[in-house]
């Protein structure tokens, strides 16, 4: 994976509002925030994506969301709030290195918006194939 700027930080070569710092996880202030208190959650390890993030990180970080959303949500004053994790460009996803934002919502202007949202009907036929098709990739990973 090429270097991102959250390898420099990770590093302290550039600093951060740090949040929360253990062995696998770091957590620090989005530098701009789309509501109040905006964090992002970081692993340690240098995957770009989380279909590339090992079970240990993934676990790590896991175990820990509810914890600073918890403090996200206290030092903000705001009980509602988005987990938001884009993995790709077409994906929103700029920075290369995997991260959840974690994104209070404290009102309908600030925090995440829900804008495009292209929903439709699921086809019943054709969701029995995909998950089963899912079910036979989860059984050989
Ligand atoms: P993405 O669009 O990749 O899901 O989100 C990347 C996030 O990283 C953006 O919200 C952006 O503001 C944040 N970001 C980018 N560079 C820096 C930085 O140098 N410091 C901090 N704290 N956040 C950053």
């Amino acid at each position: 994976m090429e270097e991102t700027i959250f390898s420099k930080i990770l590093r302290g070569e550039i600093p951060c509002h740090e949040v929360y710092r253990d062995e696998h996880v770091l957590a620090f202030l989005d530098i701009q925030p789309i509501a109040h208190g905006h964090t992002l959650v970081i692993p340690v390890e240098p995957a770009a994506t989380l279909d590339r993030l090992s079970d240990a990180s993934a676990a790590a970080i896991g175990s820990v969301l509810p914890r600073i959303s918890r403090a996200v949500l206290k030092a903000t004053g705001t009980k509602d709030f988005n987990v938001l994790q884009n993995n790709g460009a077409p994906a929103h996803q700029t920075v290369f290195h995997v991260h959840f934002h974690i994104i209070p919502k404290p009102n309908a202007e600030e925090g995440l918006g829900m804008g495009g949202w292209p929903a439709k009907d699921i086809d019943h036929a054709e969701g029995a194939a995909l998950a089963a098709q899912m079910r036979a990739y989860l059984a050989e990973d």
